[in-house]
């Protein structure tokens, strides 16, 4: 079918919208036409709001309950971000535009904010460049090893595994390995970082790089860091910052300045995009000013007479990681954040978000068997192994919190803490909701002790009760019944 584009009215911004019309001669083919109209149910505007405005307060959400949710990180995400994004002169370009002429001027405000969006991360993180392309932090990642993989080869190095404590994320040995690299597993020590003397031990003229997240998924941070960066460039590998956790040290320690060569963060962790759904997300990349010339394509460079361009010549680029310029919506929101913050801003949040975890953790430390001991960064692991002695498990625990007007934290995960019970207090929570959490903890535990058949029921006061998750996954039915 053929589609000709027709030019509408100026927009608000004065953006030239173009709509999609079929054009009046084509012929739509007769065994696609109706023969009777459409039935649609008729109802007025007031039931259709009605119907979606009760179907909206089912929802369980961060602007309805408070979030704890680790490792996923529901953080603050300010409503002001969202309408900065959303300007039309931000949603009505079209990345197909010219970069100068015609529509120049509004690309040139686009790649204006790429370009500054890469010099602030850059100065966050001490990192010399920046590459906004990737679209999540598994894409960041990859794009992070595939760097490392070109490094070696321009150099001539043989290298045929990647390092990585068993505290990560799954996706990172899933990057190094779709990366063409073996993958060395090492496991944490009693304090739930990397084991050094095991680190030491597997390291060798083979290894191309160390990927390792600071502060881990334990929510603690390795203060042997500087170590093991000294110990990996003296055989010529490279350090992978995971930054899913930056939250926790922005404003105070920057990746770069440890020793890391390569860095991805998590725009939609960090930097005022929500997190969860399935995205979309952005996972930029920073490297040192070594790896600088097998970033992907494009670059966008400012040119001496202060114009904005995308450049494609980098002959040792690993090439192309996404179409266009990444997901720019994302990034115009973290933009519109780090402005908001600055340096100092920066610091108060991963100051809060550190005192608020602590601050729970010590509350709740009594009720549970703790693995590891000491103070957390921005979230922290239990094991609620302590309640199997009731016949409690953490899964009933979460349920239970249902029904108390709080979104369970994360469970079972990480794999190295049995039962975990993972705890990320958003930064911006204030006394009165953390305290309120710690009571509700108190007050399941002693329902374990006392009903804790009570607990197996839970959660009762939401649409759908207890799913039977076993059946559910063996007896999988995926189209509704009518
Ligand atoms: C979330 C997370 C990732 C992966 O990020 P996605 O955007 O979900 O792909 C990687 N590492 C850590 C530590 C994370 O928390």
């Amino acid at each position: 079918m053929k589609l000709i584009y027709e030019k509408s009215s100026p927009g608000r911004s004065g953006v030239q919208m173009s709509s999609i019309k079929i054009s009046e001669n084509e012929e739509i083919p007769a065994e696609y036409l109706r023969s009777q109209p459409a039935e649609l149910p008729e109802v007025s505007e007031a039931e259709v709001v009605r119907h979606f405005t009760a179907l909206s307060r089912l929802n369980f959400s961060v602007d309805t309950h408070f979030y704890p949710l680790g490792s996923c990180t529901m953080k603050y995400n300010p409503k002001a971000c969202e309408a900065a994004a959303n300007l039309p002169e931000l949603t009505g370009v079209h990345p197909l535009w010219p970069q100068l002429r015609g529509g120049g001027l509004l690309t040139q405000g686009s790649l204006a904010i790429l370009y500054h969006t890469e010099r602030l991360l850059s100065e966050a993180t001490g990192l010399d460049e920046f590459t906004l392309q990737p679209m999540s932090g598994a894409h960041g990642e990859l794009t992070g090893v595939m760097i490392i993989a070109a490094y070696h080869k321009d150099r001539g190095n043989e290298k045929d595994h990647i390092i990585i404590p068993d505290s990560a994320h799954g996706t990172n040995p899933a990057s190094a390995h779709l990366a063409g690299y073996k993958v060395v597993t090492i496991p944490s020590d009693s304090k739930g970082v990397m084991d050094f003397e095991l680190f030491k031990a597997a390291l060798n003229e083979k290894t191309a790089g160390v990927m390792l997240t600071a502060p881990n998924t334990l929510g603690v941070f390795n203060t042997r860091i500087k170590e093991i960066c000294d110990a990996v460039h003296e055989v010529d590998g490279l350090m992978y910052y995971d930054g899913a956790n930056f939250n926790a040290i922005m404003g105070r320690y920057r990746p770069g300045d440890m020793g890391f060569d390569i860095c991805h963060l998590n725009l939609h962790k960090s930097f005022g995009t929500p997190h969860g759904g399935g995205g979309p997300g952005a996972g930029p990349v920073g490297v040192a000013e070594k790896l600088r010339p097998y970033l992907p394509i494009s670059r966008v460079v400012k040119t001496n007479d202060g114009t904005y361009s995308l450049n494609y010549d980098a002959p040792k680029s690993i090439g192309y990681i996404a179409p266009f310029y990444g997901n720019f919506g994302i990034v115009a929101r973290a933009y519109a954040y780090l402005l908001c913050l600055g340096r100092d801003g920066m610091l108060g949040t991963s100051n809060r978000a550190v005192l608020n975890a602590n601050y729970l953790q010590e509350k709740l430390r009594p009720l549970f068997d703790e693995k590891y001991k000491g103070r957390c960064m921005h979230e922290f692991v239990f094991s609620g192994k302590c309640l199997a002695q009731y016949g409690v498990h953490t899964l009933d625990l979460a349920k239970g919190m249902i029904d108390r007007g709080i979104h369970p934290p994360t469970i079972y995960f990480p794999l190295n803490v049995p039962e975990s019970f993972m705890v990320e207090p958003t930064e911006t929570e204030d006394r009165d909701t953390l305290d309120y959490f710690v009571s509700v903890v108190e007050e399941l535990f002693e329902l374990a002790k006392t009903d804790p058949d009570k607990l197996h029921e839970a959660p009762v006061s939401t649409p759908v009760g207890r799913l039977d998750e076993v059946k559910a996954a063996r007896e999988m039915r995926l189209v509704a019944e009518r």
